[in-house]
């Protein structure tokens, strides 16, 4: 059953139309990627997705990975090795890498899109190259000459592929806490010793070596956080022989079965240090910004298809007659399309999946522009943007891709319900990118905690210059009041927030509804945005009257759906910790 076509109109006019991605080709280093070929990739990217990812993804949900115990081997679902193969030789491991490295030196932006297509297809099998693609980052930023070497062409080539290996038994957030050892050894590697558990492909058979990026102790570490290095371990070592690195399990679990999750033992494996001593958590924390990102494009990919299955049943189920007389009147009832709570649903759907998409591509252009632009100032305004939204993209994408889902289920009643349809799979694929790559709650904190005070608030005054900027080129007066409205309301917040700051529980009680704060006013001018692209003379013709006319109707509704949510944000971010810290443990 197919059930997801590359939302092609969406993408162009998001990335061309509302965001001028055109403007990259302008950035040195990036003169290829114009607007031509940018859609060309795209359209191969589509293919990809469509013909070989989404036909599998059943199956692959159904079947899972198998574990021999024996051989501590892990067997991915039928075809997923083929499909590997496929997405190897296309290139598409070395989209965005560096060229140095035998990659092609596209935009990260581009990327997204790719990922988007990817995860909307197959989350479970873009799990794999995902892992990879936080490997190659991280060795491109921190490996020392023999490692960029012996790894990077491989892992670019998607020849071998790569993981993160930070979680173990008694740690997941608090990675201070490891217990992994690395001993140094008389030839400058170490051996790591320890145990790591939920590591995305850990083992598997797409290919025949994988890269361990592994957290560890060193004997004369200092506690906690600080005392944490990185190491790179093989499974199999350049001479050929295999790294005691193995396999003690794999996960079994609510969704993305298709995507190993593994128990992994390095039983005194050898390992090089990747950057220095005790440093490893700021070496992770250069890749997270482009894995955050991309989890939360897991979640848009995911409300995206679960919206085009929504829509396509809504229009074709026959229920009830509309309240406004027969629709349908041939038929014996209506299609439930016409039903304003089914509306309601799918209108939601609609508003979430464009308007995180605008917002998680415009955090990716300005990932692109902060390694790319000539201009330092422009670099840095650009980093700020990254910095500030990398949370924001990563829990808001990841938490209403989920509801998006599960307004999607809910408007298709039982049907939503039974595996005959994707969406059940949908959801449980989706729930697990709001826990990891730090839970949605962590992403809050490190808004509130981290960003917002860093430079002296400088990221949240270049973001809200930014939102400035797009709002002086609308002249639609509702939507800009509208816009001034939620901005007002998260400006007043964000001034309680720092007269309140000095209590550290004051601002954590209120770190999640002020990153959702942060969210809907994103989208909410971007919606504005939008709304006016879609009347620009350049625009009209180049889509469906209907698109664009659809883009104008959904911004009012997004400004009705949401402003009177602000408020209540606003107030539960007020309230403070008092009635959250009340409660001793014995009264809950
Ligand atoms: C399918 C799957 C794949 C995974 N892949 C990988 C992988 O490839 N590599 C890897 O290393 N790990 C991986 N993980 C682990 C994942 O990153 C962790 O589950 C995640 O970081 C959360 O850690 P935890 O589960 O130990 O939760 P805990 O840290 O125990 O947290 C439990 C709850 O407490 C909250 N909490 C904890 N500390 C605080 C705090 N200071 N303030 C407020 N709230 C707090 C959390 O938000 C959460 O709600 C994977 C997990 C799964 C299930």
């Amino acid at each position: 059953m197919s059930h997801y076509k590359t939302p092609i109109d969406n993408l162009n006019f998001v990335l061309f139309d509302v965001l001028n991605a055109a403007q990259l080709a302008q950035l040195p280093g990036f003169e290829d990627a114009t607007e031509d070929m940018l859609q060309a990739i795209i359209a191969e990217a589509a293919k990809l997705a469509e013909n070989v990812l989404l036909p599998i993804n059943h199956d692959g949900d159904q079947q899972g990975c198998t574990y021999d115990p024996q051989s501590k081997l892990v067997t991915t679902p039928k075809g997923f090795k083929e499909a590997y193969q496929t997405y190897k030789e296309g290139g598409w491991s070395a989209l965005s890498a560096k060229p140095e490295a035998g990659g092609q030196g596209l935009p990260h932006l581009l990327k997204m899109v790719v990922d988007e297509m990817v995860c909307s297809s197959n989350l479970s099998f873009g799990m794999y190259p995902g892992l990879s693609h936080g490997a190659i980052d991280c060795l491109t930023e921190h490996g020392d000459d023999y490692l960029q070497s012996v790894y990077l062409p491989k892992l670019v080539a998607g020849e071998w592929t790569g993981t993160m290996c930070l979680t173990e038994p008694q740690c997941g957030t608090d990675l201070g806490l490891i217990t992994t050892k690395a001993i140094p050894v008389a030839d400058g590697t170490y051996e790591i010793s320890g145990t790591k558990i939920w590591i995305t492909g850990g083992e598997q058979d797409l290919v025949d070596n994988i890269i361990h990026l592994v957290l560890a102790k060193l004997p004369d570490a200092p506690e906690g956080s600080r005392g944490i290095s990185l190491f790179l371990v093989p499974k199999v070592l350049p001479d050929g022989t295999r790294n005691p690195a193995f396999c003690g399990g794999l996960e079994h679990k609510m969704g993305i079965k298709g995507s190993a999750t593994c128990v992994m033992n390095f039983e005194n494996a050898k390992g090089w240090l990747v950057g220095e001593p005790n440093k490893g958590l700021k070496c992770m924390f250069t890749m997270m910004n482009a894995s955050r990102i991309m989890v939360g494009i897991q979640g848009l990919g995911l409300a995206e298809t679960a919206y085009q299955v929504s829509l396509g049943f809504a229009k074709d189920r026959l229920q009830s007659r509309s309240l406004s007389g027969p629709s349908n009147p041939q038929g014996k009832a209506d299609p439930i399309i016409v039903h304003p709570d089914v509306r309601r649903m799918l209108l939601r759907q609609k508003v979430i999946v464009e308007g995180a998409r605008a917002m998680a591509y415009w955090t990716g252009l300005h990932l692109d522009i902060s390694h790319a632009h000539a201009d330092e100032a422009q670099r840095q305004r650009s980093e700020d943007i990254v910095q500030l939204m990398t949370p924001i993209v990563k829990a808001f994408l990841t938490d209403e891709g989920y509801s998006s889902c599960d307004q999607a289920l809910q408007s298709m009643g039982g049907a939503g319900f039974t595996q005959d349809w994707p969406v059940e799979q949908l959801m449980r694929d989706g729930r697990i990118a709001r826990i990891y790559e730090g839970t949605n709650g962590i992403q809050a904190l490190d808004l509130v905690g981290r960003k917002l005070p860093m430079h002296g608030g400088r990221l949240a005054r270049t973001y809200f210059a930014e939102l400035e900027t797009m709002l002086s080129g609308i002249t639609d007066s509702t939507h800009q009041n509208a816009c001034r409205q939620f901005i007002k309301t998260l400006q007043g917040t964000l001034a309680w927030l720092m007269s309140n700051a000095k209590d550290a529980e004051q601002a954590a009680a209120g770190a999640t509804p002020l990153l959702r704060m942060f969210a809907l006013t994103t989208l909410a001018v971007f919606w504005a945005h939008m709304a006016q692209t879609s009347r620009q003379a350049n625009v009209i013709g180049k889509y469906r009257p209907e698109f664009l006319t659809g883009k104008q109707k959904a911004a009012d509704h997004f400004y009705r759906l949401f402003q009177a949510e602000m408020s209540t944000l606003a107030a539960d971010v007020q309230a403070g910790k008092e009635s959250l810290m009340a409660l001793s443990e014995a009264e809950f």
